[in-house]
């Protein structure tokens, strides 16, 4: 098993259903260790360049409006296979199709509003962390 970090959001609608500490205890039952945390509310520009991926994407607006709606908690996590259980322990982007269980199942409304990211894979992961946090605010666990 690889040791792993990826980054994780807790997304405006489950910072404010006041879940957060609910998020983090299943990151902490998976085995996953908090290395970084900060809460912030996006900018624009800051929201824009976070999903440029999803640029050409009709519902890139509407991401990019709901992002910077209110404060979001970012969090890098750490551990082994740490992307993919994150992945696992979110479950399908649309909460209609998440697994019974999963973050998004229990916490997310919709596919717009659903709860959390997390980076999906080894180079998305170094640079998503990079775009929120400097080397030294990042702890080894
Ligand atoms: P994720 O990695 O599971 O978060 O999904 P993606 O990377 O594909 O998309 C990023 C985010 O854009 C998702 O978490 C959703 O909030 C939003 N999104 C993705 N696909 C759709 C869609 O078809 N419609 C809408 N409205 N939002 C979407
Ligand atoms: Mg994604």
């Amino acid at each position: 098993m690889a040791l792993e970090r990826t980054l994780s959001i807790i997304k405006p609608d489950a910072v404010a259903k006041n879940v957060v500490g609910e998020i983090y205890a299943r990151f902490e039952k998976a085995g996953l260790k908090v290395a970084a945390a900060k809460m912030k509310h996006l900018s624009r520009k800051e929201a824009e360049g976070f999903y440029a991926v999803h640029r050409e994407r009709p519902f890139f607006n509407a991401l990019v409006e709901f992002m910077i709606s209110g404060p979001v908690m970012i969090q890098v996590l750490q551990g082994d296979n740490a992307i993919l259980k994150n992945r696992e322990l979110m479950g399908a982007t649309n909460p209609k199709d998440a697994a019974k269980g999963t973050i998004r199942a229990d916490f997310a409304d919709s596919i717009d509003a659903n709860a959390v990211h997390g980076s999906d894979a080894a180079e998305t992961a170094a640079v998503e962390i990079a775009y929120f946090f400097a080397a030294t605010e990042v702890f080894p666990r």
